[in-house]
């Protein structure tokens, strides 16, 4: 039988801007594909910071730059500077938040790229100095560095799109499943469904939250799931390698080679070689795993999320 993986649904703050309303500076919003796409599978918390520190629709535009070593914002035609107004803004607004999954704000912006903010050596933007980041991103990024927080622009590269993705939608289940543990059992079956996602991300930690589950008991659990939780973010934080997939593969591909003819298990190895050097992507593995767990009835390995970490009519 089919194996039907539910999601949680992510708690996503997001830019206003990126499809949902026409608060840019030139009083028009930006349509993003995936961010489309996307949308319809979180629960969204949309914030426009410009227009939040009383910045109309349209607006004459804002610049960051950077004086004595501290980023300033800056609105060169109407002399308006705007740092204090936009850092007390984004502390009232983080301070707001409960229960966030993680951010997809707007790329290039003096207020919410989270990339590629062109950063001025004056205030009325003349020098270009570097490329940066928006004031309201640099305090997300400073408040939620366990989150995923990204910007659109950022997420055209499909493997920082895949990471976004797989962060994203296990830090929700993190968030929900963790809500709903009373017993370690429980916090066990968690850990198992996540061991080749975790692995693939970092043996190491893998390790340290296996010991982790082991030591927590009824009266400790309260701690351990928190002292879980931090150490599940941190896990997935950096984005895995070619080498630790391609490793994690061949972990679980070891529970089903034994089932296979020669010929099988050749052509599996030979594809993995190929994945390693970029020549196949690494779903084509994937389905094979799939393909073969079903075929040996291995509930364990078909409820892994590692096969399938986010919904898959989000790929591509
Ligand atoms: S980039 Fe940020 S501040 Fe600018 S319009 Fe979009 S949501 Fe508002």
């Amino acid at each position: 039988m089919l194996y039907v993986r539910s999601f949680a649904r992510p708690r996503l703050v997001l830019s206003a801007c990126l499809n949902l309303k026409p608060v840019r500076y030139n009083g028009l919003f930006v349509r993003d594909e995936f961010v489309l796409k996307l949308t319809p599978y979180c629960e969204l918390i949309e914030v426009c910071p410009e227009v939040a520190i009383g910045l109309g629709v349209p607006r004459e535009k804002v610049i960051v730059y950077l004086k004595d070593g501290q980023y300033r914002l800056f609105q060169p035609a109407t002399g308006l500077e705007l740092t204090e107004r936009m850092l007390s803004f984004a502390e009232e607004f983080i301070g707001s938040l409960s229960e966030i999954d993680g951010f997809i704000l707007k790329s290039k912006s003096p207020s919410c790229g989270v990339s590629n903010t062109m950063v001025y050596k004056d205030e009325e933007g003349k020098e270009f100095l570097k490329k940066g980041k928006g004031l309201f991103a640099m305090e997300v990024l400073k408040r939620f560095e366990d989150l995923p927080v990204e910007d659109e622009g950022r997420l055209k590269n499909k493997e920082i799109r895949e990471h976004f993705l797989s962060r994203l939608f296990a830090v929700a289940d993190l968030r929900e499943s963790l809500k709903n543990i009373e017993k370690v059992s429980q916090l066990m079956e968690f850990h198992k469904r996540y061991k080749y996602f975790l692995m693939a991300h970092s043996q190491v930690r893998l390790k340290a939250m296996g010991k982790k589950v082991a030591e927590a008991s009824k009266g400790n659990l309260k701690e351990a799931l928190e002292e879980y939780r931090q150490l599940f973010l941190q896990a997935i934080k950096r984005k895995p390698s070619r080498g630790q997939h391609a490793n994690t593969i061949l972990h679980i591909f070891g529970h089903l080679s034994r089932n296979l003819n020669k010929g099988e298990k050749a052509h599996f190895l030979k594809l993995v070689e190929d994945y390693k050097h970029g020549r196949v992507e690494r779903k084509l593995l994937i389905e094979f795993l799939k393909s073969y767990a079903y075929r040996f009835e291995n509930t364990y390995l078909i409820s892994q999320t590692y096969l399938e970490p986010y919904p898959e009519e989000l790929e591509g």
